[in-house]
């Protein structure tokens, strides 16, 4: 009963394709210059399968990959939200053998025309629905992507999210006390959370390797499970304490939130 607690609890966002990637071009280009690109290869004869053979070239670090196994190991719920593209990303996940590890990709959609393209389209379409955040490219605010998430698992998870370019600043802001941030060290949302320390609420661990991002990630996820582990025992401890009493309890109950002052 407990792992299943752990598993809605934690929430642990991986930005991958940073990690993926020992050349980069990819990640900074924009959801247009990808999509250009995409038919620039296909003009000079690439095939999508000589560009998912390339993907599958780019090394991954071994610690990167155990670290996402034992992340999943002891029952955190995995998500990537990317402004890459999903033939990038479910090539490259598969090809490692991870794909199964991952319960949601959110990145821009891909597929294959009818003459053989790779074609990449916005994951919002901004000419129908501006999503109107500032900080964001017009085709992905990752913020909005993490508010969706907290919805729909309404106070019962914490997150810890990994992310290194200008794009994971707007989700570091909607992070709240108890979250972590881990931002990828000298990498543009690293330098965006240092200018604007006071504007996270979330702590903040910085990594700069694969080895690295192990430590940290495993040390976050067994802090929060000790965390939780001590609410547990609180909680049964308090329930044996008032066991004379005729109100029902939840081993799941929380302190009461504060109720809102009426205005
Ligand atoms: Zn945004």
């Amino acid at each position: 009963m407990l792992g299943l607690i752990l598993f809605w609890r934690l929430i642990v966002h991986v930005l991958l394709l940073n990690c993926f990637y020992s050349c980069e071009d990819f990640h900074v280009l924009c959801l247009y210059v990808q999509d250009r690109m995409m038919m620039e290869l296909h003009k000079q004869g690439t095939t999508t399968e000589e560009i998912a053979e390339c993907l599958k070239r780019a090394p991954l670090h071994p610690r990167i990959i155990a670290a996402i196994k034992s992340a999943h190991a002891l029952g955190c719920d995995l998500k990537v939200v990317s402004d890459a593209n999903m033939f990038f990303i479910e090539t490259i996940l598969k090809h490692h053998g991870l794909i199964g590890y991952f319960s949601e990709i959110n990145t821009n959609p891909s597929f294959i025309d009818e003459v053989g393209k790779l074609r990449i389209s916005p994951y919002q379409d901004f000419t129908l629905s501006p999503h109107g955040c500032d900080l964001c490219p017009p085709n992905m605010c990752k913020g909005l992507v993490i508010e969706r998430m907290k919805a729909s698992t309404e106070g019962i998870n914490r997150f810890i999210y990994l992310g290194d370019g200008k794009g994971d600043f707007c989700p570091s802001l909607k992070l709240r006390e108890g979250d972590y941030m881990m931002p990828r060290k000298n990498y543009p949302v690293w330098e965006l959370i240092c200018n604007n320390p006071m504007s996270i609420k979330a702590e903040i661990h910085e990594w700069s390797d694969g080895e690295e991002l192990e430590r940290i990630l495993l040390h976050l996820i067994n802090t929060i499970i000790y965390e939780d582990e001590e609410m547990s025992n609180f909680d049964a401890f308090i329930s044996t304490d008032c066991k004379f009493e005729s109100v029902p309890f939840s081993p799941y109950k929380r302190f009461p939130r504060a109720l809102p002052v009426p205005h």
